[in-house]
């Protein structure tokens, strides 16, 4: 684990981050999701929490500068190699996140886009269900459907659907997503570091490519 590369994955919204990143978290990763972060703030009730509700739930981006001081707050002491989910989300994103690992020296890691059509996902995030706990289920998959109707396989809590896993949303969050990641991609290729995975081959493959790519 100890030589195991830091990633960045880059996606559109239920590509499947949060099951690669618990995955990784299993080795030994610090997962550091803007998302949970920002729905921390918001069970909190914190002065951040309140700002950002709205925005949230319509599926809109919250301001760089917000996300941005979440983020720095846990790369800055951190040692352990790290996954990025859901940030940088727009290009001024990648150049702050470049500064800072400039700055912290962090220079091994690698960027992974899972690749997914917007149909396959809209399907994903409206039967989507998730843990406190970090798990998700999915209604409209067999294989992936809680034992018992709403309760939690792993911990025996109540599964909770975000607010903005609805259509209106989802489309607004889908759109946002496209709009933005072509220079994205553009910055991390001329990097050397992007590799891209088609979400169709299936989590296990997907797990065992990323595997491959953060040894
Ligand atoms: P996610 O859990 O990654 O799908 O993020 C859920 C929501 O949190 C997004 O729709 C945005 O409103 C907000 N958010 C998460 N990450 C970012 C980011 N990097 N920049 C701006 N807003 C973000």
């Amino acid at each position: 684990m100890d030589n195991m590369k830091s990633v960045i994955f880059i996606a559109p919204p239920a590509a499947g981050k949060g099951t690669q990143s618990s995955k990784l978290k299993e080795l030994g990763y610090l997962h550091i999701s803007t998302g949970d972060m920002l729905r921390e703030e918001m069970s909190k009730e914190s002065k951040i929490g309140l700002e950002i509700k709205d925005i949230m739930a319509k599926g809109m981006l919250v301001s760089d500068d917000i996300v941005f001081s979440l983020i720095k707050e846990k790369l800055k002491n951190n040692t352990k190699p790290f996954i990025l989910d859901g940030f940088p989300r727009t290009l001024n994103q990648v150049y702050l996140l470049d500064q800072l690992f400039k700055e912290l020296n962090i220079n091994d890691y690698e960027v992974i886009y899972l690749d997914i059509d917007l149909e396959e996902a809209l399907k994903r995030a409206l039967g989507r269900i998730t843990c406190e706990c970090g798990a998700s289920y999915n209604i409209y998959y067999e294989a992936l459907r809680p034992k018992k109707d709403n309760i939690c396989d792993k911990c025996g809590k109540v599964l909770i659907k975000r607010s903005d896993d609805n259509e209106e949303s989802f489309q607004i969050r889908f759109k946002t997503f496209i709009e933005n990641i072509t220079p994205i991609k553009e910055f991390y290729l001329n990097n050397n570091k992007l590799h891209i995975i088609d979400t169709k081959i299936g989590n296990d493959k997907i797990t065992d490519k990323i595997k491959e790519i953060l040894k």
